[in-house]
């Protein structure tokens, strides 16, 4: 358990969260998932290591359980932040609304001033037109958050009941939101400054989803070098193998300090006080570390590692974008290289 080997970071209502995370399972739809996991009190987490610790363990059992939490957490953060629609909130955090986070585009991934969504008066609401893609549960979400510009600033929107499309990508439920003047409420004038501040939030708990990936890729891997005989032993009687394995148990240890560290910095800051580098630096060592571990798991497991279905198969396919959403690798460096030296 994180609460107990890394107490330096925690109090104790975490360890009772991390207990209660431990334990929970969840099967069925996107849905049915945000339901048992409201019921259960754990859509209504306060601080960033309280993410990490629950995505830790719904990570690793259940990636698509871990989706179902945090992007609950994308859609609720924006509107905690302004102020907006207590009513979504209440009902998001108690699992009975399932909320997206409509931040990309088609021509706005990485750099999201290319946002084209547009936001027009209507009376006295709104409407919007514009694609948003890659959008997390946006196939069974029943409202989103918008970002879009209207006038030439980038402003956030709700969406109630978008229509959506859904988008092929593995282990994931993704979706479009295909918005041709669909009425929307404004949650702020000013967006970006909310998606940041959601993003740093949420950024180093992405480290702590993979971290629970790759601790999970690690106990299958310690089982399988135990039990598959070659050369008349285990293989974890091969130098070789045990080297493998100490290197993705330092692998993992870096993954979960790295995140722990992030998680740390931004419950510790004060109002107002921006944690992107630290959030940046955690997410980035994480899921890098988190990756290595995975593959090295697909590799010790021989051609069972690419069997389809096989665990680590699937872990190598969950762990994988990670690296990309919410930041990718690349642009993180971006980010830590502007905290140190200034913005070009
Ligand atoms: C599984 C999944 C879930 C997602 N969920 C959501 C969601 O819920 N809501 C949402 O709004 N979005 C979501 N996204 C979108 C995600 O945030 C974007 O995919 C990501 O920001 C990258 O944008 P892009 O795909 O357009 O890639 P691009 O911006 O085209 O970048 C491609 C690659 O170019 C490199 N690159 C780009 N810019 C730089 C730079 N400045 N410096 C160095 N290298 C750079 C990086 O290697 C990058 O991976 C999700 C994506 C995936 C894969």
């Amino acid at each position: 358990m994180l609460t107990a080997s890394h107490p330096w970071c925690f109090q104790p209502e975490h360890a009772a969260l991390e207990a209660q995370a431990a334990a929970f399972r969840a099967e069925g739809s996107i849905r049915d998932r945000v339901a048992a996991l409201g019921a259960a009190g754990l859509l209504a987490q306060r601080d960033t290591r309280s993410l990490a610790v629950v995505r830790r363990h719904l990570a690793y059992h259940a990636p698509l359980t871990d989706l179902a939490f945090v992007i609950q957490e994308l859609g609720c953060t924006p509107l905690e932040r302004a102020s907006a629609l207590p009513e979504v909130v209440a009902d998001a955090r108690a699992g009975r609304r399932v909320l997206a986070f409509g931040l990309t585009e088609p021509n706005a991934g990485s750099d999201v001033r290319g946002i084209e969504t547009r936001a027009e008066r209507d009376g006295g609401g709104w409407r919007l037109t514009g694609t948003k893609h890659f959008i997390s549960n946006a196939p069974d979400c029943d409202g989103a958050v918008v970002f879009a510009v209207h006038e030439g600033t980038v402003g956030c929107w709700f969406v109630d009941e978008p229509p959506t499309s859904v988008q092929a990508v593995a282990a994931h439920s993704i979706g479009r939101l295909d918005l041709h003047e669909t009425p929307a409420i404004r949650v702020a004038e000013k967006g970006f400054g909310l998606a940041f501040a959601t993003l740093e939030r949420c950024r180093p708990s992405v480290g702590a989803a993979a971290a629970g990936l790759a601790a999970r890729a690690l106990d299958e891997t310690l089982r399988h070098v135990r039990t598959r005989h070659q050369f008349g032993a285990p293989l974890a009687a091969l130098p070789v193998v045990r080297l493998r394995i100490a290197e993705m148990a330092v692998d993992l240890e870096l993954a979960t300090l790295s995140t722990l560290h992030a998680c740390w910095k931004r419950d510790a800051a004060a109002p107002g006080e921006r944690t992107a580098a630290s959030s940046a630096l955690g997410k980035l060592v994480a899921t890098e570390a988190a990756q290595r571990v995975i593959d090295m798991a697909v590799q010790l497991h021989g051609g069972a590692g690419v069997e389809e279905g096989s665990l680590v198969e699937e872990l190598y396919r969950a762990v994988r974008p990670l690296r990309i959403y919410e930041g990718a690798t690349d642009v993180l460096y971006t980010v830590i290289a502007d905290a140190i030296l200034g913005q070009p």
